[in-house]
């Protein structure tokens, strides 16, 4: 049974990165923190299976430099990012062309390289007339996209989100921009970044992930995915997150588990995936969900595409995006073998491996018969699809006293769910300054509480008080 000293004023019900982010922020401000986790160990989606000595995640993870709450969360200071080489490696027409921004592409001067980068594009002298440049199309069409996106690194995140909203597919289209270059590296660089084959997302989520791939560089958390909800339970004081501990019900002030009974708290924040959310807060939505296979191959003589992220232009195969992870990240792999991470999007093929060797064979350019499996992970319910019309701000406070955060509650990311726990945890705080903590647990002193405000009133849907300075960004 839970004991009375793990009551709290807030439990925080899910530990994923999500939970937990918001867990230090509240203890950080003073505020008494349980953290109630249903699975053996922390981490949610965020999970990292150890075998023989390489690292395997369960997710395709991609993350990027400029997403804001990888810098602002505390707890995540010692997190290493191992970046990509710059841009991404595309194949097409049999070869392969670095496109992309390379590093620092912040600023007018970035933006510039960026333009730079892509007209500098090799391009292919021996294609059939009329296909120079490969999947990127002419030099005057590789300049007009590097300009494009140029213009996405530049534009602040409100600017964004206030255009006019479609399906990423037909927005694509209907921009301007040359039909090889959208084809070719747009609609296969938005599937990854987006995990949707169809390009089904919201456009201004579509936006904000061209805008993060612009300014920013493509990523691995060093260690695996499982790094990140490792270094925030590490960092909360022992015994805040309690794992097994599957919740069943949740009111204002009490939180009922299947085997740990009832008890009492001053506030609850719902940190679940979507489903499990709704079952605990009827009356919220269920989204649909993109599934994602994650197939993970050994070898020990590694692909010559060094660290890059290597996407097909042509789309000939069920491999949305590949790299030899082992090069990003060497902690992946043990010594003299190299680590081959591929992702799929939408259903799989029958017979998953042998389709992905086949479309890896492609892609590398050799044989990939004698590579060994060592993985393949399918997430039915991976990440919540945004479709439009998306709300990437959708209200964490539900009543006083009733949270909810998630990436469903913001875009379907690293970022998103670091951020809905930014902004759910912002509002506990100001409900809760009204009158102080309950269970204070000496709060670090560096942190000042946040000035008391007026208790909150009744059920009010999306009655969220002001957001966290810093802006969303997306996937
Ligand atoms: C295959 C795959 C690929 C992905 N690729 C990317 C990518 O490239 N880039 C990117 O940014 N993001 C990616 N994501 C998404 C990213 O991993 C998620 O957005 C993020 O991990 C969500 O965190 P969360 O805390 O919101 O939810 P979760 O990680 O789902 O955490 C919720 C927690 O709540 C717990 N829980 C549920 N019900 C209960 C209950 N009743 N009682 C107690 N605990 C409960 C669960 O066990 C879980 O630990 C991917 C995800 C997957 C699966």
């Amino acid at each position: 049974m839970l004991e009375p000293a793990y009551q709290a004023d807030v439990v925080v019900v899910g530990a994923g990165v999500a939970g937990l982010s918001a867990a230090h922020r509240l203890i950080s401000a003073g505020v008494t923190t349980a953290v109630l986790e249903a699975a053996p160990c922390p981490g949610g989606r965020m999970s990292t299976d150890k075998v023989d000595g390489f690292r395997l995640d369960r997710v395709g993870q991609l993350l990027s430099t400029a997403y804001p709450e990888l810098r602002l969360t505390p707890g995540l200071n010692a997190l290493v990012l191992r970046p990509f080489a710059p841009g991404v490696l595309l194949h097409g027409d049999g070869r392969h062309h670095r496109v992309g921004p390379p590093a620092n592409t912040r600023g007018a001067r970035g933006a510039l390289n960026v333009a730079r980068a892509l007209a500098s594009a090799p391009r292919s002298p021996s294609l059939p007339r009329g296909r120079s440049g490969g999947p990127l199309g002419t030099a005057v069409d590789q300049a007009r996209l590097g300009a494009a996106l140029a213009r996405f690194a530049g534009l602040p995140v409100e600017r964004l989100l206030a255009r006019p909203e479609s399906a990423a597919g037909p927005a694509l289209a209907s921009r301007g921009l040359p039909t090889r270059a959208v084809e070719g590296f747009l609609r296969p660089l938005l599937a990854a970044l987006l995990c949707d084959p169809e390009l089904t997302t919201s456009s201004r989520c579509a936006d904000l992930a061209l805008r993060s791939f612009a300014s920013g560089r493509l990523c691995l958390p060093e260690g695996g995915a499982e790094t990140l909800p490792e270094l925030l339970t590490r960092a909360l004081p022992a015994g805040t997150v309690r794992t097994g501990v599957r919740v069943t019900s949740v009111a204002t002030n009490t939180v009922t588990t299947a085997e740990h009974g009832t008890f009492r708290c001053r506030a609850v924040l719902v940190a679940t995936d979507a489903r499990a959310a709704a079952e605990l807060l009827p009356g919220l939505r269920v989204p649909r969900f993109h599934p994602v296979t994650v197939v993970h191959h050994t070898t020990d003589e590694a692909p010559d595409t060094g660290a890059s992220l290597l996407l097909d232009a042509d789309r000939g195969g069920p491999v949305a995006h590949t790299a030899v992870v082992s090069r990003v990240d060497p902690s992946r792999a043990p010594a003299g073998r190299a680590l081959v991470t591929s992702t799929v999007l939408g259903t799989p093929p029958p017979n998953v491996d042998t389709a992905v060797r086949a479309h890896l064979a492609r892609l590398y350019g050799t044989s990939t018969s004698r590579w060994e499996t060592l993985a393949v992970h399918h997430t039915a319910e991976a990440v919540p699809s945004m479709r439009p019309p998306h709300d990437p701000r959708r209200p964490v406070r539900l009543l006083a006293g009733l949270y909810v955060c998630g990436d469903h509650r913001d875009t379907s990311s690293v970022q998103g769910a670091l951020h809905s726990g930014h902004r759910a945890s912002a509002a506990i705080i100001r409900d809760l300054g009204a009158s102080g903590s309950l269970n204070r647990a000496d709060p670090p002193r560096a942190t000042p509480r946040p000035e008391p405000l007026a208790p909150a009133q009744g059920p009010t849907e999306s009655a969220e008080p002001a957001e966290p300075a810093e802006p969303a960004e997306a996937a």
